[in-house]
């Protein structure tokens, strides 16, 4: 979060400032809990794609609200390093990769969260269907995570571009929830199409334990999760898994949250006291792409072959 963007004329960019947050996106997460109170006595908590840590953020302060440290437990996970967050155990890893979900594991001791949450994005490379691909890849790779980790009765939040094949996830997520709601929080810009699915009531099939051991792709780990599935069959004890087909799309509900009196992300404000003062960025970038060139820049080096 810089100081001259197009942000800059952004209500939640300037709040996010304010009030101490590394990421506008902070107000995401406190919106859809406003609405769906999903962190009410939560005690572990996996954040997945958490850098810079807004989320994060947010966490902390509603899982400490007065500094204590108790038995609850954060982790956040993220391709770059992330400064430290108070209560938050921070793991430098690809959540796509196998190893990632046995450091998880570790880090709780073998219990199981309450609450799971992904803001992933992949970098756009500009090829649509490229960055679709990846982007539900992760996706993916946040729900294998998510049904090895979660404790039943659980709850899963997750970043999605609503696209083509949106309701084939939400069907999937029909099977490994009790209930699943599209929503889109008033801080996240109506031009974009993100929005957030809300998976409340985990209840993972009782005979289905997750192979972490064995390393396979998360096709893979998923074909064998819905092997046999049949959503008309009530899962009892004992009984094989019920089988998904593709015929099982689904519509999720879909709602906005944050209020009508909330700041529209996609306004412009313009009504600043003159008094006011541009604020320094929460945190700085700890590991910039650009952190090289600037190496190189200051060491008189950058310079461009003729
Ligand atoms: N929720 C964060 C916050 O509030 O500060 C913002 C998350 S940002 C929109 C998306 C993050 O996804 C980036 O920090 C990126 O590094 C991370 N990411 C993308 N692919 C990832 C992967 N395979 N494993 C871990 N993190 C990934």
């Amino acid at each position: 979060m810089g100081k001259s963007s197009k942000d800059k004329r952004d209500l939640y960019y300037r709040k996010a400032k304010e009030q101490g947050f590394r990421a506008r996106s902070a107000f995401k997460l406190l919106q859809l809990n406003d609405e769906f109170h999903f962190l009410d006595g939560v005690q572990r908590v996996v954040d997945l794609c958490a850098a810079p840590g807004s989320w994060s953020q947010v966490l902390s302060r509603e899982l400490f609200p007065d500094g204590k440290n108790t038995k609850k437990r954060i982790v956040a996970v993220d391709l770059q390093p992330m400064s430290r967050i108070e209560h938050v155990t921070t793991l430098q890893a690809d959540i796509t990769h196998p190893r990632t979900l046995t450091k998880i594991i570790e880090l709780f001791k073998g219990e199981k969260a309450d609450f799971v949450c992904s803001d992933g994005a992949p970098d756009v490379t500009g090829l649509h269907d490229l960055d679709e691909y990846v982007q539900q890849q992760l996706i993916l790779s946040a729900l294998k995570l998510t049904v090895s980790l979660l404790a039943p009765g659980g709850c899963f939040v997750a970043k999605i571009f609503r696209g083509r094949d949106i309701d084939m996830l939400y069907s999937q997520l029909g099977l490994l929830f009790d209930k699943v709601t599209c929503a889109k929080p008033r801080s996240s810009r109506g031009t974009s199409l993100e929005s957030f699915i809300v998976c409340q009531g985990y209840t993972p099939p009782l005979s289905w334990a997750p192979n972490i051991e064995k390393n396979v792709s998360v096709e893979e780990f998923f074909e064998e999760f819905f092997q046999n599935w049949s959503i008309q069959q009530p899962l009892t004890p004992g009984r094989p898994l019920p089988m998904y087909s593709e015929g099982h799309r689904g519509i999720a509900p879909f709602i906005s949250c944050g209020g009508l009196d909330s700041f529209d992300s996609d306004a412009t404000y313009h009504d600043l006291p003159k008094s006011a003062t541009a604020l320094d960025p929460v945190q700085s970038p700890t590991n910039p792409p650009y952190k090289r060139a600037l190496e190189l820049k200051r060491s008189g080096k950058l310079g461009r072959s003729v």
